[in-house]
C-alpha cells in the first residue's frame, strides 16, 4: 500500500488528495482533523480544498473523458474486474482504514467493503446491461436505435458512515458507463476513498479517471456550481441533500441526494419475539446505530408485545460488547467524533425530558483502557409518542425508541406519516398483513422480517421522502440509468430516391 502521507509530527500524517493518478497536496492552508475514535487521538490532517483546486482537478477529469469514453465498453469491464479482484486482495486493509477512522468494528468494516465491491462487481456486467434498443424496419429501409451515452465529468460527494461502500456504489457504475469521476469523500474518514482512487489506477484504468478532492463545503460548492460537471450523486444528511439537491439543479445538473433517516420496525403480537429481538440487537447497536438503514424506532403492537420485548432485550443492550474497532469479537465501536456523540447524548436527554422511558442509559458507558474514545453505550427508551422532537429526527446513534400502539394499522400508519422514508421492516408470521404493509407504506425499501433490507447490486437502493431528492436510486439498473443519457438515431438507408416532404413525417 502506498498511502499518501508525509508526516507532520511524530503522530500525525498529512493526507493528500487524488488527482490524475498522483497524491497531490493540498494547497489552500486548510486542514480537517482525522481521529482514531477509539482512542479519542488525531491520527491525520485531510486537506480542505479550495475552489481552484477543485476546478484543477474538473479540468484534469474533463480532459480525461473523451478518451475515456471512447474506449470500449468490453475494455472498461476488463479494467473493472481487475479492480474487483484487487478489492478483495484488499479487503482487509481497506477495511482496516474504515476501522480506524470511522470506529465500526473490523468484522462489520470488512462487509461493508464487501457490499461495495458487489457494485463493482454488478459494473462488470455492462456490455449487456448497458445495451440499447432497436426497431428494425419501423417504416420502410428506417430503423430505430437508442445508445446510452455518458454524461462526462460526475460528482459523488459522500458520507462519513460508509467510507469504503458509498463511494463504489458510485464511482463503480458511473466509471464503467464511461464517466470521469471527481469524489468528494467526508473529510471525517477520507483515507479508504484515497485508496480506492489509488487501486483503479492499478487495476490499469487511465490516470485522470476516478480523482479524489478531500474538502469540505468550500470544495461541494465548487463542484455543484461549475458547469464542467454534468452529475452529482449525494449521500449524506437530510438538510445537506436538499441544498446539494437545490443547488446542483439550479446549475442544470442531474443530480440524486440521498438523505437520512428514521427507519421502523413493526412487531405484530404473532411475531416471534427472540428472533425479533435478535434482529433489533444487529439492526439497532451494528457500527452503533450510524447507518442510514437502521432500526431506530421498534413499533409494538400492544402493551404486552413491548413489554415482553423489553425484557428480552433490557439485558442484551447492557451487555452489549463495546471497544476499540480493531478488536474482535465485538458489537460495536465507538461513534465517530466526539461532537457526535454528544449530538447523540443531547438526544437521549432530550427523550427523558419529553416524557419517555430510558430503560438503559448507554451515557454511563465507559470503555475502560479507553477512556478517551467516543464510546457511547446502547440505550433503550421506551414508550416514545410521535409529536416528541426525539421522535421527529434522526438520532444516528446507538439509540433503539420503542413505540406502543393499539394495532396493526396505527402501527403502519407512523412509519407512513414519519417524514423521513428510508427502510422499514414488519416482523409477523401473517402472510396478508406483511404483503398489505409492503404494498401500501410510503418508504422506499421495505424488509419482512428481514430487519436491515439493503438491496443487493442488481437491485437499487433509495428512500422515499425526506430520504431522497432527485430521480434514480444508487447502482442497479438505476444507477446505469442515472449515469447516462440516451441518444436515439433514426436511420434510413436508401435504394431509391428520397422525395421532398413538408408535412409532419409520418413513417409507413
Ligand atoms: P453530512 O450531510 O454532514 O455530510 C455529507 C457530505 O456533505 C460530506 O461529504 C460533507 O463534507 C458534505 N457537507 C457537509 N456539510 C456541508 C455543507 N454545509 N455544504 C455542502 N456540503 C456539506 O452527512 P454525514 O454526517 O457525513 O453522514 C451521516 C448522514 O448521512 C446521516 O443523516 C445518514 O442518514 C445519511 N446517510 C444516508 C444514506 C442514504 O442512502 N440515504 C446513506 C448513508 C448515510
Amino acid at each position: 500500500m502506498s498511502q499518501p502521507a508525509a508526516a507532520v509530527s511524530p503522530e500525525i500524517t498529512q493526507l493528500t488528495h487524488y488527482i490524475n493518478g498522483a497524491h497531490v497536496a493540498g494547497s489552500s492552508g486548510r486542514f480537517g482533523d482525522v481521529f482514531n475514535p477509539s482512542k479519542g487521538v488525531k491520527t491525520s490532517e485531510t486537506p480542505l480544498a479550495s475552489k481552484s483546486e477543485v476546478e484543477a482537478a474538473i479540468a484534469v477529469a474533463e480532459k480525461a473523458f473523451p478518451e475515456w469514453a471512447a474506449t470500449s465498453v468490453l475494455q472498461r469491464s476488463r479494467i473493472m474486474a481487475r479492480y474487483v479482484q484487487l478489492l478483495y486482495q484488499h479487503q482487509h486493509e481497506l477495511a482496516t482504514l474504515v476501522s480506524n477512522e470511522h470506529g465500526k468494528v473490523i468484522e462489520d468494516a470488512m462487509g461493508s467493503v464487501l457490499r461495495g465491491i458487489e457494485v463493482a462487481e454488478f459494473a462488470c456486467g455492462a456490455p449487456h446491461a448497458q445495451k440499447g434498443e432497436f426497431s428494425d424496419n419501423v417504416a420502410r429501409g428506417i430503423d430505430i436505435y437508442s445508445m446510452r451515452k455518458p454524461l462526462g465529468v460526475v460528482a459523488g460527494i459522500t458520507p462519513f458512515n460508509f467510507p469504503a461502500m458509498i463511494p463504489l456504489w458510485m464511482a463503480g457504475m458511473a466509471l464503467i458507463t464511461g464517466n470521469t469521476v471527481i469524489l468528494k469523500p467526508s473529510e471525517k474518514d477520507p483515507s479508504c476513498p484515497l485508496r480506492l482512487a489509488e487501486l483503479f489506477v492499478e487495476a490499469g484504468a487511465p490516470p485522470g479517471v476516478f480523482n479524489v478532492v478531500n474538502g469540505d463545503k468550500e470544495a461541494v460548492d465548487a463542484l455543484l456550481e461549475d458547469e464542467r460537471v454534468k452529475a452529482i450523486s449525494f449521500v449524506g444528511s437530510t438538510p445537506i441533500a436538499k441544498y446539494v439537491y437545490a443547488t446542483a439543479t439550479a446549475h442544470g445538473k442531474r443530480c440524486q441526494a440521498m438523505g437520512g433517516a428514521k427507519n421502523h420496525m413493526l412487531i405484530l403480537p404473532d411475531a416471534d419475539l427472540e428472533d425479533v429481538a435478535n434482529a433489533l440487537m444487529g439492526a439497532a447497536y451494528g457500527s452503533a446505530g450510524e447507518r442510514c438503514m437502521a432500526i431506530s424506532v421498534g413499533v409494538c403492537v400492544g402493551d404486552e408485545v413491548a413489554d415482553r420485548l423489553i425484557d428480552i432485550l433490557k439485558p442484551r443492550v447492557e451487555a452489549l460488547r463495546i471497544g476499540p474497532s480493531l478488536d474482535t469479537g465485538l458489537e460495536m465501536g465507538p461513534l465517530v467524533t466526539r461532537e457526535h456523540r454528544d449530538k447523540v447524548m443531547n438526544y437521549i436527554q432530550m427523550a427523558q425530558d419529553e416524557g419517555s422511558r430510558l430503560v438503559v442509559d448507554g451515557r454511563d458507558f465507559v470503555c475502560s483502557g479507553n477512556e478517551d474514545g467516543f464510546f457511547l453505550g446502547g440505550t433503550l427508551i421506551d414508550d416514545v409518542r410521535p409529536g416528541m422532537q426525539s421522535y421527529q429526527e434522526e438520532i444516528f446513534g446507538p439509540v433503539l425508541q420503542i413505540m406502543r400502539v393499539g394495532s396493526f394499522e396505527e402501527g403502519a400508519a407512523l412509519a407512513t406519516d414519519h417524514p423521513y422514508g428510508n427502510g422499514t421492516s414488519i416482523f409477523t408470521k401473517n402472510g396478508a398483513a406483511a404483503r398489505t404493509f409492503a404494498d401500501k407504506v410510503e418508504v422506499g425499501m421495505v424488509g419482512i422480517n428481514v430487519p436491515i433490507p439493503v438491496p443487493l447490486a442488481f437491485h437499487s437502493f433509495g428512500g422515499w421522502k425526506s430520504s431522497a431528492f432527485g430521480d434514480h436510486n444508487q447502482y442497479g439498473m438505476e444507477a446505469l440509468r442515472f449515469y447516462t443519457k440516451v441518444k436515439t438515431v433514426t436511420s434510413r438507408w436508401l435504394e431509391s430516391g428520397l422525395d421532398a416532404e413538408f408535412m409532419m413525417p409520418v413513417l409507413k
